[in-house]
């Protein structure tokens, strides 16, 4: 029979592999929880209209990168391609938009149908943080930096800040129509794909990869000109904090989110290190998200980081696993019956334990034991069994006798004491 493939695109994620986003994820977690910013679990199966509406009919996401079918009821359903419009839905939909403020941030895996390669997958994982309700251009630096410390604590090197600004809408719209007419002039030196952009989706074509297309846009009117005094006011108090913070940073003014509701900042997170797929976090403040989903005026801002990417970026370091504290090692019946007894009182004494079940002889158990690395080994043969006792010793090269103990199966004073000293002082 023909083996059954996992669809293009996706991929498991094996033990040996998980160690490494275990503890990038650990990492992540403490970090958000010393910022004070709380977990939100949304579905990842959502209305396709949540996303057609949130993200914008035009963007690249929604017009050809969406998991869409029908389900028994006839309603069209997606696979959420990103996070943010399902957690500005959750707040809505359970009255928390009305809230002043909240701190969120969100983890698991999103879709989009895209060319799977290096740094793109069909379906991807990514963690993202929500600031709802915050207007301050000091929430934008706090968010920043939230990110840029995150990546700093993974030890990740390297990383280039960039920063934008979009303005109000009003700007916006300003050089919206300044960029159009001046795309208009240059349409037939355009790439075929800015082309078709030029009426849907303007602000995008600034986002182009097409070496041609960068060069003309040399000469295309630039954003922050069009900021009004406030708005620029805003940017450059942001830009002032970071170099307060020591955040170093680049303006970009291409950087554009192409969404209508995208306001003020925008902002990503690269690294040479992941070749043409470089971005390894994007965000930005989406003042009227909230509202033009049926909410109350609040403003926002976030961020999304690729984990997938974060894992290339991070170090060997964070590959290394927690190895076995204690091998326990039987044979015979009622030495096999206490095994299982001790395995289950060293595991509720938080030491790491694993019991070889194997009822082999003992050589054939002390091997595995040494392949797993194991700290130490606990053995029980029908003797011990006998006498109601284990030995226990350490399991490495500089084998010393006298870290060999017997101890009896009650005498916990004596277990937990040989393994504070030899093992774990932690306990
Ligand atoms: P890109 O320019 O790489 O297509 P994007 O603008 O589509 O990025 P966002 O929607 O801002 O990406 O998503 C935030 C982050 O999620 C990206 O910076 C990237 O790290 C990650 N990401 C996005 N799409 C994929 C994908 N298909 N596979 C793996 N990671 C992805
Ligand atoms: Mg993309």
């Amino acid at each position: 029979m023909d083996k059954f493939k996992n669809l293009r695109g996706t991929f498991d994620i094996l033990p040996s592999q998980l160690v490494k986003w275990q503890n990038i994820e650990n990492i992540i977690k403490i970090q958000l929880s010393r910022s004070f910013v709380k977990e939100i679990r949304t579905p990842i199966l959502e209305m396709t209209e949540l996303f057609t509406r949130g993200i914008g009919e035009n963007t690249d996401v929604v017009s050809k990168e969406m998991y869409t079918f029908k389900d028994r009821g006839d309603r069209s359903c997606t696979l959420r391609p990103e996070g943010t419009a399902s957690v500005v839905r959750a707040l809505i939909n359970n009255g928390l938009s009305v809230k002043p403020q909240q701190k969120l941030w969100y983890m698991g895996p999103m879709f989009r149908y895209e060319r799977p390669q290096a740094g793109r997958q069909r379906q991807f994982h990514q963690f993202g943080v929500e600031f709802i309700g915050y207007k301050s251009y000091r929430s934008d630096v706090e968010i920043i930096s939230l990110a840029w410390d995150i990546l700093q604590r993974l030890g990740i090197k390297h990383l280039n800040l960039e920063i934008n600004s979009l303005g109000n809408t009003n700007d916006r719209k300003n050089y919206q129509q300044a960029f159009t007419k001046f795309l208009d002039k240059n349409y037939s030196s355009l790439d075929s794909d800015s082309q078709k952009r030029v009426n849907k989706n303007p602000m995008r074509i600034l986002d182009t990869k097409n070496k041609d297309t960068i060069q003309i846009l040399k000469e295309a009117p630039i954003l922050v000109d069009f900021l009004c005094d406030e708005s620029l006011e805003r940017y450059c108090q942001i830009k002032e904090q970071l170099k307060f913070l020591k955040i170093p940073f680049e303006e970009n003014y291409k950087l554009v989110r192409g969404l209508d509701y995208y306001t003020h900042t925008a902002f990503e997170i690269t690294s040479g290190a992941l070749g043409s797929q470089a971005t390894v976090c994007g965000g930005g403040r989406y003042d009227n998200l909230i509202k033009l989903m049926g909410g109350n005026e609040t403003p926002a801002i976030g961020f999304a980081i690729g984990l997938e990417r974060l894992i290339i970026l991070a170090g060997k370091e964070y590959e290394n696993d927690r190895l076995v504290d204690v091998y326990l090692v039987s044979k015979g019946s009622s030495a096999e019956n206490y095994a299982i007894q001790l395995t289950r009182k060293l595991r509720k004494l938080n030491i790491i334990t694993e019991l070889d079940t194997s009822g082999t002889s003992f050589s054939k158990q002390f091997k595995k034991a040494n392949k797993l690395n194991a700290k130490s080994v606990i053995v029980i043969g029908e003797e011990e069994a006998t006498k109601k006792e284990f030995l226990i010793r350490l399991f490495n090269d500089q084998y010393k006798e006298n870290k060999e103990k017997r101890i009896s199966f009650d005498d916990d004073y004596e277990l937990v004491k040989w393994l504070k000293t030899n093992l774990r002082e932690d306990l």
